[in-house]
């Protein structure tokens, strides 16, 4: 029975909508049926209704193809995703007068203009495509801005690509970072000329000097640019060297945030920079930046000046600095300390005052001034070995990166 008063009240609706109103076949069904893809959508002859006239839509929901046509222009096949999502904005005007006519009429829980008219669309669009919907996290958001005078506008973004990658650096006197940007406690630089002499030549390499901003993240930053056609980038960098340092083994890790790219990932993985000594390997796409900060050990080889020859007990104190705990006090913030652990220590002479340490520690440990003993470190290189240690150069050999 239900059913049947069910169906006589729809076509009570219908003729006092045909009667009023002139609807496009949209209009009309959006009206009387929940489902506006079947149930009366077969049974019901609508008129046709000639484009514009429509008293809800003025022809907008026929209009469904050249929309289509509209964003595939847009995008012109650049676009590298998987996922999407489309948004629509119509004029007030046009959601009012189906309120009105539904207020009217006492028409209730029936889907809206702007709801079917996006549907429909998500629809076209991801058969036209082959991509999925998406509407918690979509690859390419597609806002279309209905205007009441002026059209269409449509609005392309790409969410936010985000890559792990890695560097090894083969050259000597390159920054890491772009000028102006210092933006962690162990910033360290070293002046050219207290490079030592004789012994460590051959590991210096050729010094590369040019007037270009040759920074590593300038390098990077061009090339993934130009590889995913982004807006722009930023970089979340896992610990720092000094200018001079080379980074070997498997690389100073970073992350690098990309704005508005026009893919979700890269074909090429492996960046080289020959020209630079650089090469980079991309190793993993992510949703979002980690909101913790990255954990990490560092295995760094410091070549160390004493100020007079070592002997044996010197090197014996030094040693006894594995496993033990650094403790940096900022002195302008007496109460902030920081605490690196020192994982192993060892030591190659090189000449009477020139001695080479690998250094395992905790990340962003402060290299210079855990050889020098400035800055509040403690224990230090120096005071340990009771005589004035001098930091030449450090070399990143490896990174190792917690949980990832
Ligand atoms: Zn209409």
């Amino acid at each position: 029975m239900a059913s049947v008063s069910n169906s006589i009240k729809t076509r009570e609706l219908l003729r006092r909508l045909q009667d009023n109103y002139v609807l496009c076949k949209y209009c009309l069904l959006r009206q009387i049926s929940i489902n506006t893809e079947i149930n009366y959508a077969s049974q019901i002859t609508t008129p046709l209704v000639n484009k514009g006239e429509c008293n809800i839509c003025s022809g907008l929901m026929q209009e469904t193809d050249s929309i289509m046509l509209r964003i595939s222009e847009t995008l012109s096949n650049d676009y590298n995703f998987n996922t999407f999502l489309i948004g629509a904005t119509l004029p007030a005007k046009l959601l009012e007068k189906e309120d009105r006519i539904r207020a009217r009429l006492k028409i209730r829980g029936r889907e809206n203009i702007k709801s079917q008219l996006t549907r429909n669309l998500r629809k076209m669009f991801s058969e036209m495509t082959k991509k999925q919907i998406d509407f918690l996290h979509p690859d390419l958001t597609i806002k279309l801005q209905f205007q009441r005078d002026t059209g269409l506008d449509i609005d392309i973004k790409m969410r936010p690509l985000i890559m792990l990658g890695r560097y090894i650096k083969n050259n000597r006197g390159m920054p890491q970072r772009s000028g102006g940007e210092h933006n962690g406690g162990n910033e360290l630089s070293l002046q050219r000329q207290s490079f030592p002499s004789v012994n460590l030549a051959p590991r210096l390499g050729s010094v590369i000097c040019t007037s270009e901003d040759s920074s590593i993240q300038s390098i990077i930053s061009r090339e993934i640019l130009r590889l995913t056609k982004g807006e722009g980038l930023k970089f979340s960098w896992i610990g720092s060297e000094d200018e001079n340092s080379l980074v070997s083994g498997s690389g100073r890790p970073f992350f690098v945030q990309i704005r508005n790219p026009k893919t979700i990932c890269l074909d090429e993985r492996r960046l080289n920079f020959p020209r630079y000594g650089l090469s980079v390997n991309i190793e993993q796409f992510f949703g979002k930046l980690p909101e913790q900060p990255i954990q990490f050990i560092a295995k760094t080889r410091i070549v160390i000046r004493a100020s007079r020859q070592m002997g044996e007990e010197e090197f014996l104190r030094i040693k006894s600095l594995a496993n033990s705990r650094v403790v940096f006090r900022n002195q302008k913030k007496k109460l902030k300390s920081s605490e690196k652990r020192i994982y192993s220590l060892d030591i190659v002479k090189k000449s009477k005052e020139i001695f080479e340490l690998d250094v395992v520690a905790d990340g962003g440990l402060a290299i210079k001034q855990f050889v020098e003993g400035r800055e509040c470190i403690s224990p230090n290189i120096s005071t340990t070995a009771n005589l004035k240690c001098e930091c030449l150069l450090f070399d990143i050999l490896d990174v190792c990166i917690k949980g990832y």
